[in-house]
């Protein structure tokens, strides 16, 4: 099979994952999909294949020249976003893009168009696979499964490229924030390894956000309006104050690069109670801890205004930026780099403004910066990726494992 034969039947596989299951998978469906992928590799014959009970697929490439050498890794996740259907996915190869307009669903008028979406224009003389668009597509993160498939069996056709052991991963639930979760680190047993994720070709992350969730709950006191004076404390108005504290600058909708920001994501209540939900992010881990502070400050500045216990406040953390795990193994993110510019593709280093699987993979213990998969506009019916994107990151692959045997 072509790495084009295997993404289009990788994106065949409805695997949507789901918020609301409280399971791992989150959708039994993944598992599926896992069971097809764990025959294929069973198929070409890789070592230590094992898939368990929470949907996790390890298998190993042996290494084919003595010597010691360090395992690493390559992982890609199984699941598809639960924000749009993954269902039924009729992708089209659309060959030769000659830089206008495509029509992706003429009865509905569906289009992906050049004028909200100028990346298309970089791909100009590619070939494009892009959604009927009634589906998004799954090339996050097919495209990133399919490339490290069609690897590992490049390198089986090529046993004179030498290279230590590898080792291949594919999880469940990244996109609900659950893939590191039950990752077994110690069972895949690398030295480090990469994901492959997501995004435009020559990305390679290795920052992102420090995370916290703050929710904060607003007591207020009922009383008749007709003789409320003095007496009712609106908790729907307190909580409007608080929010008003936070200046418009620090929100996402203003902020880029390495702004951090404080989120508002939900409100909601009435006069008795009000409950407000933020996420706070910001990649400097300095920055991150007085953001934190100032969401207690404000909160304690409410309750000198309106009584103590009036506002609490459950700040948790949720992510680290992966930077402080991946700063004194630099030499992995060096091996990426040469390894993308020996295939031709020029990196660049991004800031993740987000989370990723790696940086909690990272925490636990395996270095796990973030390589590009090739594909663009995710989460969506607009979704699409270059097959000539897909070959590059393919490459890259490989040639790290090269590199590594170096
Ligand atoms: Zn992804």
């Amino acid at each position: 099979m072509t790495l084009v034969e295997r993404f289009l039947k990788y994106v065949s596989f409805d695997t949507q994952s789901s918020e609301d299951t409280g399971v791992t998978p989150s959708t039994t469906k993944q598992m599926v999909f896992a069971q097809y992928l764990k025959s294929e590799l069973e198929a070409m014959g890789l070592e230590e294949i094992s898939l368990d009970e929470n949907g996790y697929l390890f298998a190993t490439l042996p290494a084919n020249t003595d010597g010691t050498l360090p395992a690493i890794g390559f992982i890609a996740h199984l699941d598809t976003s639960p924000d749009m259907t993954g269902e039924n996915v009729m992708p089209r190869i659309v060959k030769n893009y000659d830089g206008t307009d495509i029509v992706l669903c003429a009865e509905e008028n569906i289009v992906l168009s050049v004028h909200r979406f100028p990346e298309l224009l970089d791909h100009k003389g590619e070939d494009l696979i892009v959604t009927n668009g009634k589906t998004l597509l799954g090339a996050d993160d097919k495209a990133g499964i399919a490339e490290i498939v069609s690897a590992v069996a490049y390198l089986q056709e090529h046993p004179e490229i030498k290279h230590g052991k590898i080792r291949i991963g594919f999880n469940p639930d990244e996109e609900i924030g659950l893939g590191a979760h039950k990752f077994d680190v110690e069972k895949f047993g690398c030295e480090w390894a990469y994901t492959m994720d997501g995004g435009e070709v020559g990305e390679l992350e290795f920052e992102n956000f420090n995370a916290a969730s703050a929710k904060i709950t607003f007591h207020g006191r009922n009383v008749h309006p007709g003789y409320a004076k003095n007496k009712m404390v609106n908790s729907l108005r307190v909580a409007n104050r608080f929010v008003s504290l936070f200046s418009d600058a620090e929100t996402p909708e203003c902020t880029q690069d390495y702004e951090g920001f404080f989120h508002l994501i939900g409100m909601s209540g009435d006069v008795e109670q009000t409950t407000v939900s933020y996420i706070i992010r910001d990649h400097d881990r300095a920055c991150f801890e007085r953001r934190k502070q100032l969401m207690s400050q404000r909160v304690d500045f409410m309750n000198q205004e309106y009584g103590e216990g009036t506002v609490t406040l459950e700040l948790n953390d949720q992510y680290f930026n992966m930077r402080e795990k991946i700063e004194p193994v630099m030499h992995i993110i060096d091996l990426a780099f040469q390894a993308m510019k020996e295939v031709g593709v020029e990196p660049s280093v991004k800031a993740i403004r987000g989370g990723t699987d790696g940086a909690q993979l990272s925490f636990k213990g395996l270095p796990c910066p973030n390589i590009f998969a090739g594909g663009l506009n995710f989460h969506g019916r607009f979704e699409f990726v270059p097959i000539q994107s897909m070959e590059k990151a393919m490459k890259v692959i490989v040639k790290i494992a090269e590199l590594v045997a170096k």
